[in-house]
């Protein structure tokens, strides 16, 4: 059931007659790639096009720090993460395009993971060299856990990579996802001459002047007369392609699409801006304006008049003077209006929201009006935790928790000064509830371990426990494990040795933590009755 807050006219009164469509017009996804595919490289172009930035540059120039201004925390600052790009938002043809970032590589964190549930849809961006990558398989699971539509951007096509059949067999087969190539290569590398576009009927090329770039396919989905390009063998193996996909290949379905079961495939090359337009029209056509989500009292409709969002993300320590954070909140209902009172239902609590921010490429604003699929960031003081919801109204409802992920970085914690170690339990108790970094205890023996996704969670909870709550720490490094939780009535405490370690997460489930896959498997053969599961593996 979805709960809408409209009643007849009241609908235009409260909420303004353009909420609607602001509503509709939104389209909110993430970019998911493993690094070096393109993702910043794209990004700009999209953003060029929606004439958010002004020069090819502004977004690389951010990622290599040469735009840091001076209130980031340091880690930030010498990495070159940038808040004010974790964000973008421009608009093109009617539709408004909020891209979040997806931190990579070395800043690859929860965050990074949780970012997903705040989006619509996703764009997979795969370097046609490299094929699948293991971040961007990593992603693609957490997209396929929220069944969130996925579209493909098979990039580089201007150097040699892979065969495109090659590419979509490896979509079907590492990512078990239906493709659906909306346009396909005339050749690659040095001789690519540019895409035959399935979709638009007309093939586009690459590297000419303007008014030649397009052409268009007659009835028989081919170039009609003369045409310097019919005189090339690679325009006939592309036919003979189209063909064997018309005739083997899926089918489009747009609700296939939607569901997240098939993807649409488009080859191009970000860094000469070829078929990133093209791939952009096509990517609003097909991607979902913001859905209703779950919560404790059922589906909430976008086009409610309460406000809603949660917290998905929480950056902190924006100015080391303040320890100000700054919390993510996706919008998910009604109009955020700055200066309104919102309630906290799990502090039982009501707020003002006197400051808030919208992030832009290239300067951070202070936002006055959010819908549903916007981002806003609301400077914090230590209130929220992650995946808090936000309401207005009556109805004090609790938006689904965000899924627990998996770490598979681990390291032994403790308490650098002994004489310190009330404000170091206290720390860790609250940048874990936070949901900064995850908290296990061995069984048997009182040790604190961390689990995080990505090294920089580590090094983030570090610089906060020495900052925010005055506790150095020890960490050890115990490198990378694969988590398995237990089914807590077939576990026996006995199990746990060093290569399968059992330990307690911090809701006290069972969680074995087996040295390698070698491990695991020779574990599993052993005590076939141990019932173990990843959670992300978990529909
Ligand atoms: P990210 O790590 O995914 O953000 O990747 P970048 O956008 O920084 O790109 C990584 C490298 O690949 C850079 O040197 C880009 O110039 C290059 N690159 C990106 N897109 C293309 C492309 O379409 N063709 C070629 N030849 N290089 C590209």
């Amino acid at each position: 059931m979805i709960k809408n807050f409209f009643i007849g006219k009241r609908e235009e009164d409260m909420m303004g007659k353009n909420f609607i469509e602001d509503v509709l017009s939104r389209r909110t996804f993430a970019i998911i790639s493993h690094p070096d595919a393109g993702k910043t490289t794209l990004t700009e172009k999209l953003l060029l096009f929606g004439g958010a930035i002004r020069d090819a540059g502004t977004v690389k120039a951010k990622k290599t720090g040469k735009f840091a201004t001076s209130d980031w925390m340091e880690i930030e600052k010498q990495r070159g993460i940038s808040v004010t790009s974790s964000v973008m938002q421009f608009d093109y043809d009617g539709f408004r395009v909020n891209i979040l970032d997806t931190p990579g590589h070395q800043d690859f964190s929860e965050d990074t993971y949780r970012t997903l549930m705040a989006v619509d849809s996703a764009v997979m961006i795969v370097d046609s060299a490299k094929g699948i990558e293991e971040q961007t398989l990593k992603l693609f699971k957490v997209c396929r856990m929220r069944g969130i539509p996925i579209f493909t951007f098979m990039n580089k096509l201007d150097r040699q990579g892979k065969a495109p059949l090659e590419l979509l067999a490896e979509l079907e087969e590492v990512l078990g996802i239906e493709s659906y190539p909306m346009n396909w290569p005339i050749g690659m590398g040095k001789e690519f001459l540019g895409i035959y576009d399935r979709f638009n009927n007309r093939v586009e090329q690459f590297r000419v002047n303007e008014n030649e770039r397009f052409i268009s396919l007659n009835d028989k989905g081919e170039i009609a007369g003369d045409h310097p390009l019919k005189l090339s063998g690679l325009y006939d193996q592309t036919l003979d392609e189209i063909m064997l996909l018309n005739e083997a290949g899926n089918e489009f379905s747009a609700e296939k699409v939607a569901s997240g079961a098939l993807t649409p495939v488009f080859f191009g090359s970000a860094l000469t801006n070829f078929g990133v337009q093209t791939f952009l029209e096509s990517y609003l056509k097909f991607a979902p304006a913001p859905k209703a989500r779950n919560s404790s009292i059922g589906e909430i409709d976008p086009l409610g008049e309460q406000f809603s969002g949660f917290v998905f993300k929480i950056q902190a320590n924006m100015n080391p003077a303040h320890r100000d954070r700054i919390a993510f909140i996706r919008v998910c209902s009604g109009k955020f209006e700055r200066g309104m009172t919102v309630n906290i239902p799990r502090l039982g609590k009501q707020l003002k929201l006197s400051q808030s921010t919208s992030f832009m490429a290239e300067e951070r604003n202070t936002v006055d009006e959010a819908v549903s699929g916007d981002i806003i960031g609301l400077y914090d003081t230590g209130t929220y935790q992650i995946g808090d919801t936000l309401t207005t109204g009556k109805d004090h409802f609790q938006y689904e928790r965000l899924p627990q992920f998996t770490p598979e970085l681990y390291v032994k914690v403790t308490a650098k000064n002994v004489m310190k170690q009330k404000s170091f339990y206290k720390g860790i108790e609250q940048l874990v509830q936070e949901g900064a970094i995850q908290l296990f205890k061995r069984v048997s023996i009182d040790e604190y371990l961390l689990g995080a996704v990505g090294q920089l969670q580590f090094e983030v909870f570090e610089h906060r426990m020495r900052n925010e709550y005055n506790a150095e720490v020890l960490m050890e490094r115990m490198g990378s494990k694969i988590a398995r939780w237990v089914d807590g009535e077939t576990v026996d405490e006995n199990l746990s040795s060093p290569r399968s370690l059992l330990v307690r997460d911090r809701f006290d489930n069972y969680v074995f933590l087996f040295e390698n896959d070698f491990a695991l498997r020779w574990f599993q053969e052993k005590n076939p009755n141990v019932k173990l599961y990843n959670p992300m593996d978990q529909n």
